[in-house]
């Protein structure tokens, strides 16, 4: 497997990922996506938010605040449950995530440790001018309890009728004591995230829609099966307020961890949110009740991650490193060059074509170096097919169009290129 190293360092080196406010010696794993990066994770976004929203006919969205009502907190439990066992290092000062230390002394200095502690993973901070407890308030350390407490608004205003679902895309934050492994465990990241509403009996079925719909997903991605494994959390391992949870692990370079999960949570939240009565109102029969919940969970973080992990290809013979990202994920779908820079009738077709496909495409300009080297540019970026318009573009309209996993030619009619490319991106 790829070392973890060489992906961050492509990532840099490529405009994926910079490590964040890296001027300022950086800020304790925070990482900023940038152009490329920014594309990868939209696409991911955009793919998941249409296949699961728009295509559906019963899952709705959200946007919710990213800082709520502390009352939430208390609600849902993540005031009092939220927490890791902490423990300090007596000579060095390091912390450390107890339950996942393997000796009982500090990696660091060999030194001893303090007893450990639960430290509340929340994110305070304060609303209004005054840092007293009255203002304090903490950034969601989850997008799901929006969900939760959008409920009645949603279920009302939408005339949804079970079971359906309600999505969201965005961001949550957790004071790790450890956070680490590139974008892997971040302080700051991005959820995709679903509650799906249905009556109690049926919680086993959906469970298992749910199931199949992770899978699948995973294929979107382009994920194989061979590093992805499936997990069903014993008891007393689970979330408190769970009542089967299945964990998506992905054997990462540096271990088999966490990527998804999938919980069924019960009617838990909406009974804390909702006490003084039940908020949903079957429309026939008039029946009142607390919804039970299943949660499919999906960190827009890791599945960049997965997605960069997967597609990385070292082509020993030719010589080139190139991500084989699937076409619909790709950052530039199509780029376009003159053959030569220096011949003004190349790069007048190449800027044609170019200006009449970013209409409709992302699409890469280079006309700098030889077309081997632009080439090789591409691959490291992804990009599907690179276009190259030559002298015999100027007399019969055609181009060579470049395959990125292959690297064969054929060529294209111009005015083929937009369906061309359209069929290859579904
Ligand atoms: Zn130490």
């Amino acid at each position: 497997m790829t070392d973890i190293n060489t992906i961050i360092s492509l990532c840099k080196r490529r405009g994926f990922i910079f490590p964040g406010s890296e001027i300022y010696g950086g800020l304790a794993n925070s990482w900023d996506y940038g152009p490329l990066g920014v594309e990868l994770k939209n696409n991911i976004k955009q793919l998941w938010w249409r296949r699961f929203v728009h295509e559906r006919d019963d899952m709705v969205g959200i946007d919710a605040a990213l800082i709520m009502n502390p009352k939430v907190w208390e609600a849902s439990g993540h005031l009092k449950e939220f927490s890791d066992p902490l423990v300090e290092c007596k000579e060095c000062h390091s912390r450390f995530r107890a339950d996942q230390l393997t000796e009982n002394k500090c990696p660091n200095c060999g030194g001893e440790f303090t007893q450990p502690k639960q430290f509340n993973l929340m994110l305070k901070t304060y609303l209004g001018p005054a840092e007293e407890k009255a203002n304090e308030v903490y950034f969601r350390p989850e997008t799901a309890q929006a969900m939760f407490v959008d409920f009645k608004n949603v279920a009302d205003s939408m005339r949804k009728r079970l079971p359906f679902g309600i999505a969201q895309i965005g961001k949550a934050f957790r004071n790790e004591i450890t956070p680490g492994n590139f974008i892997f465990r971040m302080r700051e990241f991005e959820q995709m995230e679903i509650e799906y509403f249905v009556r109690e009996e049926d919680w086993q079925k959906y469970f298992d829609h749910w199931l199949g719909e992770m899978r699948s997903w995973l294929k979107e991605l382009g994920v194989g099966d061979a590093r992805i494994h499936e997990a069903e959390i014993p008891d007393g391992d689970r979330a408190h307020y769970s009542k089967r949870t299945v964990d998506f692990e992905y054997e990462y370079p540096f271990g088999q961890k966490e990527l998804y999960g999938l919980a069924y949570r019960t009617n838990f939240d909406l009974k804390n949110h909702f006490p003084d009565g039940a908020p949903y109102r079957d429309p026939e029969s008039g029946e009142e009740f607390w919804p039970h919940v299943i949660e499919p969970t999906w960190g827009v973080d890791r599945s960049v991650l997965v997605t960069l992990l997967e597609a990385y290809q070292e082509d020993t013979e030719k010589k080139r490193v190139y991500l084989k990202l699937p076409p619909k994920l790709a950052p530039y779908k199509v780029a376009v060059f003159p053959l030569l820079a220096n011949k003004p009738d190349l790069v007048a077709k190449a800027r044609e074509i170019y200006d009449t496909l970013r209409k409709k495409f992302p699409v890469a300009w280079d006309d700098r170096g030889n077309v081997g080297k632009r080439y090789y540019a591409q691959d490291e970026i992804g990009t599907p097919w690179c276009i190259t318009v030559d002298f015999q573009s100027l007399e019969d309209s055609t181009v060579t169009v470049r395959d990125r996993d292959t690297g064969e030619q054929v060529r294209v009619s111009v005015a083929d290129l937009d369906p061309f490319i359209s069929e290859r991106l579904v």
